[in-house]
Parts: C-alpha cells; sequence; structure tokens
C-alpha cells in the first residue's frame, strides 16, 4: 500500500480525529494524500499557507431536517445535507444522492472527490455535494415529488447559479431534477436555469448530459487504448450497476465496437454472451423503473442471472465499475487480474477498495481513477450551465464533440503530470496532482480565507 509523506501524516491525523466515523471520507482524503507527497516537496509555499489542511476542511456543511406525507397520509422524516466544500474556481458544483446509506461521510467523500474531478475538466467550477438518506426505491411519483418539494423548500436558500449548483447522482434522475427545480422557480420566483443541471431537454436542459458520465468514461477509455495502439473493437467488457452512468457507459462501448458481456443492481447481475441489449435494458430500467432480474426474466435462456457472487467473477478486458462506492474488493480485483482483465476505469466514485486498486497497480492492470475517468458528467454540466448562461442550446453532436475533446484533455493531463513527477503512466497520481495544483493555486491567489 502506497505510504504518506511525512509532512502530510499530520494532515490526514487531524482530519481523521475532526471527522470521527467518517470512513468513506476518511479513505477519499488519504488516497489523494498519497499522490502529494513531491508537491509539498518542490512547493513548500503550499504548507506555509496551509492550503492542504484548509482544502480538507468544507467552507460550509448544511444539514436540515426534510419532513413529507407519504401516499397512506403518514407523516414521514429524511434528513438533507448540502456540503459546500470549496470554491476557489467556481461556484460549487455536484450532484445529490437519494439513498438510504447517505450520511455526512459519504456526502463529504463525494463533495471532497468532486474539488479535484471539476478542476481536472478546466472549467471555472468549485466542488460541493448534497443528497438525503430518502429512499425513492418502492416509492410513486406523488412520493417522490413531494419529498422533493420539501428537500427543496430547504435548499433553495443557500444554492443559485453563482453560488451552488447542484446535479443529479445515485437515486436523483431527470424525474427528481424536475420536481426540484419547479419548487425552486415557485419559491424564488426566478426562472434561473442555471441553477440545477441535468434539466429536460425542452426546460433548459442540454444535449448529452443524461448520457454524458457513461460516454465520458468510455472516451477515456478508448484514449487510454489509443495511447497503446488499441481499440474497443472486439473487447469484453463488463459494466456494473444499471443506472445512468452504467446504461450510457455500455451504449457507447457498443457504438465502438466492443461487447459488454454483463450488469448488475443491488440484488444480482446478468450475463449474456452475445451482449447486452439495450434497447430492454432501457426499457426496464427506465421506463418501468424495474430490476435487472426482469431483463433477465425476458431475455429468457440467453442470460444467465445470479444474485449470488460477484460480476467480477465474470472474464473480461476492461471492467467499468459505474455503481457505486468500494463495490470492486481486493477479492475482485485478484479474479479480474487472473481473468486478464487489461483496464479498469471508474464511472462510478470511488467503486475501487484501496486494496483492490493496490493489487490491480501490482498486477499492471491500468487503472483510472473516477476523478478523471467519470468527470464528463460535471464537464457537461459546466457545458449546460454555459448554455444557460447564453440563452442558447447546442446540438447534440457538437455538445458530444466537447465532451469527448475534454476527456482527451483530462486523459493528456494525467499523463503529462505523473510523468512530471515521477511516476509515468500512473492515473491516479496524474489526476490527483494536476487536480490538486489548480486548486491549490487559485486559494493561493485568493488569500487566507
Ligand atoms: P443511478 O441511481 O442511476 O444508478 C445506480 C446504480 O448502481 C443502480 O443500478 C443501483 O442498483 C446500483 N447501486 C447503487 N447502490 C448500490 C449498492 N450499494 N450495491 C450495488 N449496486 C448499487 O446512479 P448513477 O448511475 O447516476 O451513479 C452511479 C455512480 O456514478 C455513483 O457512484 C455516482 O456517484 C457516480 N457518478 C454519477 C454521475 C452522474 O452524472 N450521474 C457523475 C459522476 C459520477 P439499485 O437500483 O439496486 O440500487
Amino acid at each position: 500500500m502506497p505510504v504518506l509523506d511525512e509532512q502530510l501524516i499530520p494532515v490526514f491525523d487531524e482530519v481523521v480525529s475532526r471527522n470521527p466515523g467518517e470512513i468513506e471520507f476518511h479513505q477519499a482524503v488519504r488516497e489523494v494524500l498519497e499522490s502529494l507527497g513531491p508537491v509539498v516537496a518542490k512547493h513548500p509555499e503550499y504548507a506555509d499557507a496551509e492550503v492542504i489542511r484548509r482544502l480538507c476542511e468544507p467552507e460550509r456543511q448544511i444539514i436540515f431536517r426534510v419532513p413529507w406525507v407519504d401516499d397512506a397520509g403518514r407523516v414521514q422524516l429524511n434528513r438533507g445535507f448540502r456540503v459546500e466544500f470549496n470554491s476557489a474556481l467556481g461556484p460549487y458544483k455536484g450532484g445529490l444522492r437519494f439513498h438510504p446509506s447517505v450520511y455526512l461521510g459519504i456526502v463529504k467523500f463525494l463533495g471532497f472527490e468532486q474539488i479535484f474531478k471539476n478542476s481536472l475538466t478546466g472549467m471555472p467550477i468549485g466542488g460541493g455535494k448534497g443528497g438525503s438518506d430518502f429512499d425513492p426505491k418502492g416509492r410513486s411519483s406523488a412520493e417522490v415529488m413531494r419529498f422533493c418539494q420539501s428537500f427543496m423548500t430547504e435548499l433553495f436558500r443557500h444554492i443559485g447559479e453563482y453560488t451552488d449548483v447542484p446535479a443529479g447522482d445515485i437515486g436523483v434522475g431527470g424525474r427528481e431534477i424536475g420536481y426540484l427545480f419547479g419548487q425552486y422557480k415557485r419559491v424564488t420566483n426566478r426562472y434561473e436555469s442555471g441553477v440545477l443541471t441535468g434539466k429536460g431537454l425542452t426546460w433548459g436542459g442540454s444535449q448529452v448530459r443524461t448520457e454524458a458520465t457513461g460516454y465520458g468514461t468510455v472516451f477515456f477509455v478508448k484514449e487510454m487504448l489509443t495511447a497503446s495502439r488499441d481499440s474497443f473493437d472486439g473487447k469484453q467488457v463488463v459494466v456494473s450497476g444499471s443506472g445512468n452512468v452504467a446504461i450510457y457507459a455500455i451504449e457507447k462501448v457498443h457504438q465502438l465496437g466492443g461487447r459488454v458481456v454483463a450488469c448488475s443492481d443491488s440484488d444480482g447481475y446478468v450475463v449474456e454472451e452475445s451482449g447486452i441489449d439495450l434497447d430492454l435494458l432501457k426499457e426496464v430500467k427506465e421506463l418501468q423503473r424495474g430490476r435487472v432480474s426482469d431483463y433477465a426474466a425476458r431475455r429468457g435462456s440467453s442470460a444467465k442471472y445470479s444474485s449470488k457472487g460477484s460480476i467480477w467473477s465474470v472474464p473480461c478486458q476492461i471492467a467499468l465499475p459505474c455503481a457505486t462506492q468500494n463495490e470492486l474488493n481486493g477479492a475482485d480485483a485478484k479474479r479480474l487480474v487472473a481473468n486478464g482483465c487489461q483496464i479498469v476505469a471508474e464511472g462510478a466514485n470511488m467503486p475501487t477498495t484501496p486494496e483492490a486498486t493496490a493489487l490491480l497497480h501490482a498486477a499492471g492492470v491500468r487503472f483510472a481513477p473516477g476523478k478523471a475517468a467519470n468527470a464528463g458528467g460535471v464537464a457537461t454540466s459546466a457545458l449546460e450551465m454555459q448554455q444557460n448562461a447564453s440563452r442558447d442550446s447546442w446540438t447534440f453532436e457538437h455538445t458530444e464533440e466537447r465532451l469527448a475533446k475534454t476527456m482527451r484533455s483530462i486523459h493528456h493531463r494525467c499523463l503529462e503530470t505523473a510523468d512530471k513527477y515521477g511516476s509515468t503512466g500512473d492515473y491516479v497520481v496524474g489526476a490527483n496532482i494536476a487536480g490538486f495544483t489548480q486548486v491549490a493555486d487559485a486559494m493561493l491567489a485568493l488569500g487566507i480565507i
């Protein structure tokens, strides 16, 4: 396992003691700090201005009550969060997650990652994240609407197109963004399109935003393949999850000539050697809000469904974890290596455990961290903000080309930076240092704030 630079040990110890029990946040901070040894050695000015300690402390953390009434007339209660982590580069930007596992430690890990990811895009956006422990699964659309309205009735006073611009994440898609924007508009009496991204195409949304995270991850892998004079052609790929990121990662892999042979949800996974039928998957997941087991039942004998074991036991050359944090562990990494996997790229945020990352690294599997590989989602959100600000809307082709160009540029920055700091080919080091230095320099320029 990588070790921390001596100068950074007290910084990490302070994060752990100031944020007790927030294990995902500790994990995310440690992973970045492990890359920063050569940076602090070269730039004493960062330590003098306590840049790293300040970066690890959110600028603002908001926690609020979200009461709402279910279809049976009972009062339900959830907790809402918004962590406005860092605004050195622009307004806070990052999604909202609705999932029962959400607590402050998850929101802070996601917000912390978001700072560096947003910096890597080269767009003027700071880092933030939010959400709730509300579980949309099994809830009617009317219940989801009432929840979103109550959530926004508090959140509206903290956000704005120049302040903080939320988007979707797990459990928050186009439907939820619609309800949230509707309530924002109602309570503020302003049609402020740029306050949320991921909006519908007929009311201020951008082409390609729905597809952006999945497409962007695959564009990033395409760059990795091109760098070794290879391509997706004929490659067998496994994608975990079957939500927004997973579906559009599968779509782009198929367009580029690869074959996705397995996908999953939190109940199990399906394997289909001839390739996942994307039209059916979209119908089951996007229209019917069904399960992967429903997809398998509809496909009949060509698909094998399993509710036990791990999707990472399915042989593949490229693995794209696109579900959730820490879903690919050490045992999974060993299986991938044994089966000849060559590339792992994170469509999700922090899906690979530190042990798994170290094992993949040691085995020579090329590894793209989420803050680089899945940055296409937030980059396209920034394009949505640009279109909103100029009252414009671009074509699908133009927007997709901008996304592809951004992913090329992030890939290039990662490799260039890794090389400059003596870790040639290491995307983790490249992404962390490139993301960090831009934010750190802006923080130095802005003074002690
Ligand atoms: P969705 O809610 O659309 O889909 C999430 C998928 O992951 C579902 O298939 C879900 O299955 C599965 N999943 C969620 N929790 C678990 C779990 N504990 N164990 C196994 N599977 C699980 O979310 P997104 O596709 O938007 O997000 C997926 C990941 O990508 C997240 O890590 C998110 O932070 C990251 N991301 C998303 C971006 C975006 O633009 N949407 C941008 C950048 C990163 P089930 O239905 O059973 O819960």
